[in-house]
């Protein structure tokens, strides 16, 4: 593609991403979709969705794939490099600057829908042995320990949806998780425990992941009554949240205190032109709908944005 000024750039290009990409494509806007890793985001990593109304269970890759096709079928363009700068316009009637790993383009728009990366544990032994037994992605890397006990630290969705999808191969499934009640639904709470290869250390925290060359186990602490405990297992899986993707920023662009953007119902932010949608921003309800709504609300804005300034036809 051509390096002309383009109406729209979408970063990030999960579920939101995906969908400004679609409604700025069929609006007939110049749009390119910058993505660092695969496309889909976080559905790219998960098994199997079953709350995409219309379509009773799908793969997250091959959702995300029809997503993409069905962009690029509209006109939009996918380009596969890190945003790693945005620059602001310098004055009225200059563009925004994306510094990417694939040189600088311009753009008059842009849509932040980068996104969250997996929160890590910041214990001791976990960086030494992420692809040695930690991992944060459970379809990549739960084959590997078929038969084998693994941990799943979290009480949210994901830790539920992921743990579920473990025990299809593992022998054991160790929920290990800081308070006694669960964020997650209760229908994949009530579905794991119905798997019975699930067990459950509640008001407790991974201390240290224990092992050499490889997860050997686990060091948890009772948060009842400070009692200390190995465990030993072949892999753990954290699944404790997620930091916003938003660190390639400038500080014009105000967040709030975990680093999400801060953005009204419209995806409108503090800086014009700049729109953020999805899982950047704060939300009271992470789905993938929601980060699709978003993602069509944020392409409709850039549309309104730039022909109140008449740069449509
Ligand atoms: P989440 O809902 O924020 O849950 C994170 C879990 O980790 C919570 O149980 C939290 O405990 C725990 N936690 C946080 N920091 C911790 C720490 N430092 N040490 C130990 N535990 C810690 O995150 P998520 O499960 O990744 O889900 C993210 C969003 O995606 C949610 O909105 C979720 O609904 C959505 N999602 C939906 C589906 C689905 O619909 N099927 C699947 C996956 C994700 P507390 O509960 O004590 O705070």
């Amino acid at each position: 593609m051509d390096r002309e000024i383009l109406d729209l750039a979408v970063v990030g290009a999960g579920p939101a991403g995906m969908t400004a990409a679609l409604y700025a494509a069929r609006g007939r806007m110049r749009c390119v979709v910058f993505e660092k890793k695969v496309p889909g985001g976080q559905i790219a990593l998960t098994e199997e969705i079953e709350n995409y109304p219309g379509i009773p269970s799908i793969s997250g890759p091959e959702l995300a794939e029809k997503m993409k096709r069905q962009a690029e079928e509209q006109g939009a363009y996918f380009v596969m490099a890190e945003v790693e700068g945005v620059v602001l316009p310098s004055a009225a009637g200059e563009p925004f600057i994306l510094r990417t790993g694939q040189g600088e383009w311009r753009a008059w728009t842009v849509v932040v829908a980068s996104g969250s990366r997996p929160r890590s544990l910041g214990v001791p032994g976990e960086r030494e042995l992420v692809g040695r037994g930690v991992s944060y992605c459970a379809a990549c890397d739960g084959p590997f320990f078929q038969g084998k006990r693994v941990v799943v630290v979290g009480g949210g969705d994901s830790a539920f949806q992921e743990g579920l999808f473990l025990t299809r191969m593992v022998e054991e499934v160790l929920v290990v998780h800081r308070r006694s009640s669960f964020r997650a639904q209760p229908v994949l709470v009530e579905r794991l425990q119905a798997t019975g290869k699930a067990s459950f250390l509640l008001e407790a925290v991974v201390e240290e992941i224990l092992g050499r060359d490889k997860v050997e186990g686990v060091r948890v602490r009772s948060l009842r009554d400070g009692q200390r405990k190995e465990i030993p297992c072949a892999a753990v899986f954290p699944y404790i949240g997620h930091v916003p993707e938003t660190e390639f920023l400038p500080p014009e662009v105000k967040r709030d205190g975990e680093g999400r953007v801060r953005a009204r119902e419209n995806t409108c932010t503090s800086v014009e032109g700049l729109f953020a949608a999805g899982d950047v921003r704060p939300k009271p309800l992470r789905q993938i709908v929601t980060a699709m709504a978003d993602g069509a609300t944020a392409a409709m804005a850039a549309e309104q944005y730039l022909s109140s300034r008449g740069q449509r036809p």
